[in-house]
């Protein structure tokens, strides 16, 4: 017999079915015991009689504890009508055992996982991670984040985007944030890093000919913590070439509605097409350029995006230089191109960067790129870099741009951060499987944690 999940017994009066799961809930009512059965899709109860069951079955029922993973052969049957549970998706059906087997046993659990976790001490919930995931809210959690992924793979596929991996053991570039490394065992003294992003990657790609990409990226950036970061984030990183700004905002914006109406049902955009902000108006106005829009903020079911545009190129750093806003490889716009190759008015040009927001969090952004080398290095002189810094650090994708580039541009919005939002959770840690700690630890595998002297050897490790 195959086995069902739980939410399929309901349409399955009586039918004999095969269930496996965990146990949720056990009522002991005289000789009776009803189980709350929990598999992936939901709970089903299960009726325990003694003489509809063998001795061996018996047995395995007086045993079965919370969280024991069972097998159950039994009789679909319809509720008594003052049994039903309507607040339970199988509540108007249950199960009445005819064989039960014990597949594993529990210890008392650390956490109890039959209700909702929130309450519990984040550092416990971390180190158990694997059985915080079973509770119902979490669970629920890691479903709309596959929802939400498996959204934007068919979406950009169906609009001939191809998904392509990246490098993750490469080398540094001054995107804005502090790198983690990596020491290489063969080349003693070199290091890799891990990208934060795959931004040159997919600008490479766009030289190569392949006009649409994208990929789910991990993302690494070592950076103080913050409730809505991690050492570690995923990216819908895209890249296209013979874009301009509004082709890559008017894909993402529709891709964005879809995929509401589509993991999301429930929600409301609030406003279509998204409200377009400068960064000035924005900031002039909201004093943040990421403003949260909703007109009623307590409404959980309310998405308010917005565009913020014309966002200035640079801006000065701490020592009286310059610096970029976002992101070195941005062109500026049309209008301001001149500008930026003669140098001039620097804090008045204008990148041809637009963020995505939603709700009060920036949940993308991205530009149309200089594909023309004297454009790109007329921004990194601009920041500062000499001759050999440039040709050390950008001199592989100024060759590239020799040779044939396209015009192109891109954008990445953030999945977790997205997700977050659609499920109502106050921080990123809620729809990451795996996360760290708000202090950049792995509670549960224990990392970061020391290695063996003879590793670090390997590695050419001294510590200071
Ligand atoms: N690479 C950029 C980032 O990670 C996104 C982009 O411009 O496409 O923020």
């Amino acid at each position: 017999m195959n086995r069902i999940l739980s939410l399929e017994t309901v349409g399955k009066i009586g039918e004999e079915v095969l269930l496996k799961g965990w146990v949720n809930a056990r009522r002991n009512m005289g000789k009776i015991a009803f189980l709350d059965l929990r598999d992936r899709a939901g709970l089903v109860q299960v009726v325990g009689v003694p003489n509809e069951l063998d001795e061996a079955s018996n047995e395995d029922l007086k045993k079965a504890r919370l969280e024991y993973c069972l097998e159950i052969r039994g009789l679909v049957q319809e509720r008594g009508e003052k049994q039903k549970n309507l607040d339970l998706p199988t509540g108007t059906a249950e199960i009445l055992a005819k064989e039960i087997k014990i597949l594993s046993e529990s210890e008392s659990m650390p956490i109890d996982v039959s209700a909702d976790t929130k309450n519990i001490d984040e550092a416990v919930r971390l180190k158990y991670r694997y059985l915080d995931l079973r509770s119902d809210r979490m669970k629920k959690n890691l479903e709309l984040r596959h929802a939400v992924n498996k959204f934007f793979r068919d979406y950009l596929c169906d609009q001939g985007f191809w998904e392509i991996e990246t490098p993750t053991l490469t080398k540094g570039t001054p995107e804005g944030a502090r790198e983690y490394i990596i020491p290489s065992r063969l080349y003693q003294g070199q290091f890799y890093v891990l990208p934060q992003a795959p931004q040159q990657f997919k600008q490479l790609l766009m030289v190569s000919g392949v006009e649409k990409y994208f990929q789910i990226a991990r993302c690494f950036r070592d950076e103080d913590q913050r409730g809505d970061r991690q050492p570690e984030f995923t990216q819908l990183d895209m890249e296209m070439s013979f874009v301009e700004r509004e082709d890559v905002m008017g894909l993402v914006e529709n891709m964005m509605i879809k995929m509401a109406e589509k993991v999301s049902p429930e929600k409301k955009i609030q406003q279509v097409p998204f409200p377009r902000l400068t960064y000035k108006e924005a900031m002039d106005k909201y004093g943040t350029d990421k403003p949260d829009l909703r007109e009623d903020k307590n409404d959980p079911n309310l998405l308010a995006f917005c565009w913020i545009i014309d966002f200035p190129f640079f801006e000065k750093t701490e020592e009286g230089g310059w610096t970029f806003t976002h992101n070195p490889f941005s062109a500026a716009m049309p209008e301001y191109k001149e500008q930026l190759l003669q140098k001039k008015d620097i804090e008045k040009i204008i990148a041809a960067q637009y963020d995505l927001a939603l709700n009060g969090y920036e949940v993308g952004g991205g530009s149309v790129r200089n594909h023309e080398s004297v454009a790109l290095r007329s921004v990194l002189e601009i920041i500062g870099f000499d001759e050999e810094q440039i040709s050390e650090q950008f001199g592989h994708i100024l060759e590239a741009f020799k040779y044939g580039p396209p015009p192109h541009g891109g954008i990445a919005p953030g999945i977790d951060r997205l997700v977050m939002i659609l499920a109502n959770e106050p921080n990123i840690r809620e729809v990451i499987p795996f996360p760290k700690n708000g202090d950049a630890r792995d509670l549960m595998m224990g990392a970061p944690s020391p290695l063996p002297q003879k590793v670090l050897d390997e590695a050419h490790i001294k510590l200071k």
